[in-house]
């Protein structure tokens, strides 16, 4: 709580004192209006969206990080007895060395705690090799990145989870910051046909992908740490050991000093682009999917990335 905010009331209830001023509404919120506006901003995504129906069975990508398990608190509050819809949280093992065995030990202690089931998938089991083994053994003159190698197996391995648990559709933590972030790095890579994919519901383009959905896609990242913290949620703060793409941290950075001095910033890019997109669709051929020669899995070409990002290091 900062200075200005001493002996201000919440004004969503009147009764309590103030703890968050939300710059870009202007609203002053105690703890539990907080939270509980947190969690309306969810559920009113997934309407407006019509991300999940009743019947649904949700498998939540779980990180052990702040926004994943966020959301895992939040839909299990507000969909598991509302709807008739399970949920089951997919944690993916990737095989990071003094990283991910603490996020692992978190995601799991949080799914106890919630009374939900879990499925562990990890690199080595599915691949034959962890992130760590993928990195030592990269050609000397390989251009992508770890997170570039690190986010096509992740995802390929929640697919796969996710369909091993039966589930129909998967969540995932991606926030507002994220949403925005991955625009303006596809608008500064030129790369309009990822620009119109990253969809708050994605479009299945094969029947071996679960249809995907970001109920956090209009909630700041630092609201979805705050509910956190709020909540008491236990999480992984330590940042991954292969964290280090430099262009997405200059985007992040950049957007948080616009959002400082310009509050509001984060949403209208986010709105700007969900207004434009269906121009973006027509003007953008879609691929067709086939299936990897390799894995079976769907893919646009012979071998699909994952197939052939692996080749490179076999
Ligand atoms: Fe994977 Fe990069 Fe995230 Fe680490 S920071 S878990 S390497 S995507
Ligand atoms: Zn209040
Ligand atoms: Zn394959």
């Amino acid at each position: 709580m900062n200075d200005a905010m001493k002996d201000s009331l919440c004004n969503s209830c009147n009764l309590r004192p103030a703890f968050f001023a939300r710059t870009y509404s202007g609203e002053r919120l105690c703890r539990k209006c907080f939270s509980l506006s947190i969690e309306s901003k969810v559920k009113a995504t997934i309407n407006k969206y019509k991300m999940l129906r009743f019947d649904d069975r949700i498998a939540v990508a779980v990180s052990g990080g702040k926004d994943s398990l966020s959301l895992l608190h939040i839909l299990v509050k507000t969909e598991k007895n509302q709807l008739k819809s399970s949920i089951i949280a997919i944690i993916i093992d990737e095989g990071i060395q003094n990283y991910r065995d603490e996020a692992l030990q978190i995601a799991i202690s949080n799914c106890n705690e919630l009374r939900i089931d879990y499925q562990i998938i990890s690199f080595k089991d599915l691949y034959g090799f962890t992130l760590d083994e993928i990195i030592s053994r990269r050609k000397k003159n390989e251009k992508q990145s770890s997170c570039a190698f690190c986010g096509v197996l992740r995802r390929k391995a929640i697919n796969y989870g996710a369909r091993l648990v039966k589930a129909n559709k998967i969540a995932t933590g991606h926030t507002l910051d994220d949403e925005v972030q991955t625009i303006l790095l596809n608008i500064f890579h030129g790369d309009l046909s990822r620009l119109t994919k990253g969809k708050p519901v994605s479009e299945v383009v094969h029947p071996c992908f679960v249809q995907k959905i970001k109920p956090f896609c209009e909630v700041l990242e630092r609201e979805s740490a705050l509910y956190a913290y709020v909540k008491n949620i236990r999480f992984q703060d330590k940042p991954c050991p292969y964290a280090s793409e430099a262009l997405r941290n200059d985007v992040r950075s950049m957007l948080n000093n616009m959002e400082e001095k310009h509050a509001g910033t984060k949403f209208t890019i986010f709105k700007t682009i969900e207004k434009i997109r269906p121009v973006l669709e027509q003007i953008t051929r879609k691929k067709s999917f086939g299936e990897c020669s390799n894995c079976g899995e769907p893919a646009s070409l012979g071998l699909c990335k994952a197939c052939e990002m692996l080749d490179r290091v076999s």
